[in-house]
């Protein structure tokens, strides 16, 4: 195949471009290169004949028309977003043009795309969407494809309705879509303003470790690669028009992570003191979803889809990855905003 990925330079984007290409297919990789992006997140396979990069702007849609016209792809993966929720409460406007306007200029220049290549029938627009969608759960409970949307934070609202656009123009133009809803992702190359990489920096750079409110939220924790891994079989063999919810199976609170991650850095770079000794809890999120639990049988029982490695495994790896990678995240720190706490307006 030949996949046009979005976002491609950000951290879910670039995993699923490492692999698609080590699988031998050609990837066109479209990225604005925002505040979140990082080239070298796709170092390893810049280099190869099945790769190409383009700096292109998802909000304007003359430029994503050349990019389709210029390299003519099979099938469009669409990952670029604006991510991060506690941006989305300082500056909400970002996420109303990137991930619902974009994704409009995104359909309709795939649409118009398709409709001029004479609607071939391999073609896919499989859109990434988050199980945020769905709102928060109480203690019991898990998401399903079909639980009603009920977003709280200006991200999720913002995906919620890049969702529903989605949805549409398959039911008003036809246009063969895929669609997925995932928990949180976790692994090499996540961008330092994220949960579990904050964690360990914060503790390697002897510095508090933020939880926020009592660390009581529960999240489905998804290593990257197996979550690159899922996109990819759906593309591949979802049916037209359906979502697919992907959980990692692994199911934690916040403060539970953070323990596991100054237990294994105990192990792997021991301090003076414990690591978990500089755990401070400081004020929480605003509209803080208690819990997000994934159903997985849709992915499981149709395309044989399971994630591949367990929450402790996907930490061991994710930590070490951090210590032996500290150029790509030292470079990263200098960002607006990074290592700041963000998204305390109420
Ligand atoms: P990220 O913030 O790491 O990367 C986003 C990428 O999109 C960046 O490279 C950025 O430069 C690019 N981008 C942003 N605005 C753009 C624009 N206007 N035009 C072109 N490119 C633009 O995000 P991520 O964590 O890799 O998430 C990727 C996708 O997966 C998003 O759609 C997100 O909603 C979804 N998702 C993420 C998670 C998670 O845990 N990270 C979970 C579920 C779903």
């Amino acid at each position: 195949m030949k996949i046009l990925v979005t976002g491609g330079a950000g951290f879910i984007g670039s995993a699923v471009v490492r692999l698609a290409v080590t699988r031998g297919h050609a990837v066109v990789n479209v990225d604005a290169l925002t505040y979140a992006a990082c080239l070298d997140n796709v170092a390893s396979v810049a280099d190869s004949p099945l790769y190409a990069f383009e700096q292109a702007d998802i909000r304007d849609r003359a430029v994503l028309d050349r990019v389709f016209a210029a390299h003519r792809p099979d099938v469009v993966m669409h990952l670029a977003a604006e991510s991060h929720v506690d941006r989305s409460i300082d500056g909400p406007g970002d996420f109303i043009e990137t991930n619902i306007n974009g994704t409009y200029n995104m359909l309709e220049a795939a649409r118009a795309y398709w409709v001029a290549e004479g609607k071939p029938a391999g073609f896919r627009f499989h859109h990434i969407s988050t199980d945020e969608v769905f709102g928060t759960l109480g203690d019991t409970g898990q998401f399903t494809e079909d639980t009603p949307y009920a977003p709280n934070s200006p991200y999720s609202a913002s995906k919620a309705a890049s969702d529903h656009l989605v949805r549409a123009w398959h039911e008003t133009y036809g246009l063969p879509v895929v669609m997925t809803n995932c928990s949180n992702n976790y692994g090499p190359f996540h961008f330092p303003e994220k949960l579990i990489p904050v964690v360990i920096l914060k503790a390697l750079a002897g510095a508090p470790i933020p939880v926020y409110g009592q660390g009581l939220n529960v999240r489905d924790w998804l290593y990257v690669e197996d979550h690159a891994d899922a996109l990819l079989l759906v593309v591949e063999k979802g049916k037209l028009g359906r979502s697919y919810n992907i959980g990692g199976e692994n199911e934690m609170r916040n403060i539970d992570i953070v323990q596991t991650i100054c237990t294994i850095l105990d192990e792997k770079r021991p301090g003076n003191q414990a690591y978990a000794e500089q755990i401070s809890y400081v004020t929480d999120r605003p509209g803080h979803d208690l819990r997000y639990a994934i159903d997985p049988s849709r992915i499981r029982d149709e395309l044989g889809w399971r994630p591949s490695v367990t929450v402790e495994e996907g930490l061991e790896k994710t930590v070490q990855w951090y210590l032996d990678n500290e150029d790509w995240w030292r470079a990263l720190q200098d960002r607006a905003g990074v290592g700041e706490r963000l998204g305390v307006k109420a």
